[in-house]
């Protein structure tokens, strides 16, 4: 009997990736308009390197785009390049289709609903609250709550206590199979696998469920719970 469902946050339940491309883009794109002389390519490459040095949650990566390009802050076109991140960013924070009516489906079959992030607490949070999401799950579990990251068992037990479920009650679906179905099935949860979201080309990923769009987790459910 399935009793809680717990969600992956990035690639699973929000294109991230698709989401950081607008914003930077629009980012680079306001930062050569208000006088920086580079290419959108030239530019582009350059941050991916930095994303790749300090983690792709790095706050502070035109500061360090603008220090390597001209060897100093330039706060007009640092501001211009912030705001038109933060923009384009909301703009792009949207859900993959059919998560609302998902999540709003499994909620009146009585099932629980968590969310188990990697990314730290503020920057989870904040992208929950901008998907007006905050107030829909019933647990959510980030980075900071353990200090572990996914495939490590403390996270995914830290979400089952909070929704107060034992491992063989729940699904964890998620788009990285090293992590999300890996760590999951390591602790004897049922896992399905996001492939909607999947930017690594998985060809592997050992998920008892594989899912083209995430309202087939409806379906699983009631078979799992013989509905
Ligand atoms: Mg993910």
């Amino acid at each position: 009997m399935i009793k809680a469902v717990i969600f992956d946050l990035d690639n699973t339940l929000v294109d991230f990736m698709k989401m950081k491309r607008m914003a930077i883009e629009a980012g680079l794109t306001a930062m050569i308009d208000a006088g920086l002389n580079i290419t959108i390519e030239e530019a582009s490459k350059k941050i991916d390197s930095i994303y790749k040095q300090e983690g792709i949650e790095y706050q502070k990566v035109f500061d360090a785009f603008l220090n390597n390009t001209i060897g100093m802050i330039d706060f007009k076109i640092l501001s211009a390049g912030i705001v038109a991140y933060r923009r384009a960013r909301e703009a792009a924070l949207i859900p993959y289709p059919h998560v609302y009516s998902s999540l709003n489906k499994l909620s009146k079959l009585g099932i629980k609903l968590g969310v188990l992030s990697d990314a730290p607490a503020m920057e989870a949070w904040l992208r929950l609250a901008y998907m007006n999401f905050h107030h829909i799950f019933d647990a959510v579990v980030t980075f900071d709550d353990t200090g572990h990251r996914k495939p490590n068992p403390e996270p995914f037990r830290a979400v089952l206590n909070k929704l107060n479920v034992k491992p063989e009650e729940s699904i964890m679906v998620g788009d990285w199979a090293e992590r999300d179905i890996l760590g999951a099935s390591n602790i004897g949860m049922k896992t399905a696998f996001a492939k909607y979201g999947d930017t690594f080309n998985t060809e592997l990923h050992n998920a008892d469920y594989e899912l083209k769009d995430i309202s087939e987790i409806i379906l699983i459910i009631q078979k799992e719970n013989g509905l």
